[in-house]
């Protein structure tokens, strides 16, 4: 899935969670779940670009919004987000050889993809209802 799609997940568990550790290890988990989704995913540069500047003004607008949670949103985010950075250092560095290690990108999961439009629709209903429900909760 999209970056913004994980990101908005992991803001929302450290919203609920209020806890580091325990936002940290839901946002791990959720990032399977998420790519275990039919999605859209990008190949080339310039959508990653907009779409990781897009989460991160996003992360900071929650962080700054909530500062009495805003460590457990960052590690909420970034439990969700870290993984697809393997996949992204293969994407980058297709010299390096490196072997995936988290599960949805290794095979042992699912990771189902959908075409335009329904695999963008998909990021787009996911990101608006965890940042929804972030406000909310
Ligand atoms: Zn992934």
């Amino acid at each position: 899935m999209y970056f913004s799609s994980h990101l908005s997940a992991g803001v929302f568990l450290g919203t609920v969670a209020k806890n580091s550790p325990l936002a940290l290890a839901l946002g791990l988990s959720s990032h399977a779940l998420l790519d275990m989704v039919p999605h859209h995913d990008y190949n080339n540069v310039l959508p990653a670009i907009l779409d990781i500047s897009a989460g991160l003004l996003a992360l900071q607008t929650f962080r700054t919004t909530n500062p009495e949670i805003a460590t457990s949103i960052f590690w909420g985010a970034f439990g969700a987000t870290i993984p697809d950075l393997e996949v992204a250092i293969k994407y980058l560095c297709p010299f390096v050889s490196i072997k995936s290690l988290y599960p949805s990108h290794t095979g042992k999961l699912r990771h189902p993809q959908r075409k335009f439009p329904q695999g963008v629709l998909v990021q787009v209903l996911t990101i608006a209802s965890f940042f929804a429900l972030s406000i909310i909760l």
